[in-house]
């Protein structure tokens, strides 16, 4: 037996059919009631489309990465694409937004793709950070705009464009983002220069604080993050290990445990093979939630095959899959053949629209760009446009003629994809309902 769950309705579901629990057995009733947010969204392991007059099943979307879509879901997402289709709202919310708010790093980290990035935009938009009043106008703005389609929480992540820990204006930030702007807050840095003030403010506003790991050895963490400094001086993995389990310690302090997802990710990096499952057992120890380890970029010049990973490290990571650790959530790479992969995609395999520039625009500095691909950045055609005081409303530079016509180039003109995955998960969504007779009648629901 499955079950399936809406954000208010429990079903059994039998793979076609839905039957709809009215009285529950006490204890699944006892169950599906005590399951916090975080277990509810993370453990999910896939999404279904209802015909909710009759309960059928219309389609099934196998894989759903939730971590990618916390502390919203891809429920979040397939109900604003539906809204569209019934008309609704006139467009897609912004449901999720990247902030690249900072050009400084401490470390030094090899293959980092900021680098080019952020040398771009000293260049060209004289950008190296935001000062807070600006950032807070731009953010309130982003936020009416989804609230008039139908979205008045949005997805907000933090994570720089160097280290976000030492952006000076973090906790004024968040709390504006938190309190003001109704948004839900996820933090990704290395954690470095986290000071008690900011693990405090983390524990307090944020939904999801990720901590990311440049190697999970000492020696592949020092190698990776390539640090400048002394080696005393160096920050290293049992320190990274340390922050995050203080900022796990906050969280029970102000009883967050439900809601506040706290993990690590990890690339792939032959000096880390045989720290994959000590790292996950020592995150188990401290209380974090999740784990993630992910392929590399391809280095510009090099083919991913020239990579393959080790049977060692295959076999490591196909254990922690498995995860009898027992963290809340474990990814590890689809395809265990090679270390690094590539982003570049066939003509015949590209999405038809790009949702991800529609729901999941990044802002760089006050730039709304289309996504957060380099190519994309360093290229102002593909800037929505600056947010300042001569934008009235987001309207005035996502929904205007320029926007469209720019909407209706990409993805044809991209020949590798950052949100390949999301933008295809979200094209299948729309052409369903498209096919359907009554959209009206359709909900969605995840299983478990
Ligand atoms: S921590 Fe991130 S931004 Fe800093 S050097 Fe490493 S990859 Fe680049
Ligand atoms: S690279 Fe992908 S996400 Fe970026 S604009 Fe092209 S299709 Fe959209």
């Amino acid at each position: 037996m499955n079950i399936a769950i809406s954000n208010d309705k429990f079903y059994i579901y039998d793979g076609a059919k839905l039957e709809r629990i009215k009285e529950f057995n006490k204890d699944l009733d006892c169950a599906i009631k005590n399951i916090t947010k975080k277990e509810r969204l993370l453990k999910a392991k896939s999404m279904i489309m209802i015909n909710g007059k009759d309960n059928t099943v219309v389609a099934t979307y196998p894989i759903i990465r939730a971590q990618h879509y916390y502390p919203l879901s891809i429920l979040d997402f397939a109900y604003a694409i539906k809204n569209v289709v019934c008309n609704k709202i006139p467009s897609l919310p912004i449901l999720s937004l990247d902030s690249h708010d900072y050009n400084f790093c401490d470390f030094n980290c090899k293959d980092c793709l900021a680098v080019d990035t952020r040398n771009w935009a000293k260049d060209n938009l004289g950008f190296t950070n935001i000062a807070p009043e600006e950032y807070e106008k731009v953010l309130y703005k982003i936020a009416q705009y989804s609230k008039k389609r139908g979205c008045d929480s949005i997805r907000f992540e933090m994570s720089g464009e160097g280290n976000p820990d030492m952006y000076p204006h973090r906790s004024r930030i968040m709390k504006y983002a938190k309190e003001v702007c109704n948004m839900q807050l996820v933090y990704i840095s290395s954690g470095s220069l986290l000071t008690e003030q900011l693990i405090d403010d983390l524990a307090k506003y944020a939904d999801y604080v990720r901590i990311s790991l440049p190697g999970v050895t000492e020696v592949a963490y020092d190698i990776y993050s390539n640090q400048k400094c002394d080696k005393e001086r160096r920050f290293t993995l049992q320190k990274a290990l340390k922050n995050i389990e203080k900022i796990i310690e906050r969280r029970k302090f102000y009883g967050r445990e439900g809601t506040l997802i706290v993990g690590a990710r990890t690339c792939m990096r032959p000096e880390s093979d045989g720290g994959y499952l000590e790292t996950a057992k020592k995150l188990k120890e401290i209380g974090a939630d999740s784990f993630q380890v992910v392929q590399i970029l391809v280095p510009e010049g090099s083919n991913y095959r020239d990579y393959p990973i080790s049977e060692s490290c295959k076999k490591e990571l196909i254990d922690l899959n498995e995860n009898k650790i027992g963290l809340m959530h474990i990814q590890t790479p689809s395809n265990l053949d090679y270390v690094y992969y590539d982003r570049g995609i066939e003509k015949e395999n590209r999405p038809s629209e790009c949702f991800s520039s529609m729901v999941a625009p990044i802002l760089y500095g006050p730039h709304l760009v289309v996504c957060t691909h380099w190519e994309k950045i360093k290229n102002l055609q593909f800037h929505y446009g600056k947010i300042d005081d001569n934008v009235k409303e987001i309207e005035d530079i996502m929904q205007n003629e320029r926007a469209e016509h720019l909407r209706k180039d990409i993805p044809y003109n991209c020949s590798s994809c950052c949100s390949i995955f999301d933008n295809q998960i979200m094209s299948s969504i729309k052409a369903q309902l498209l096919l359907v007779k009554n959209p009206e009648e359709i909900e969605f629901l995840l299983t478990y």
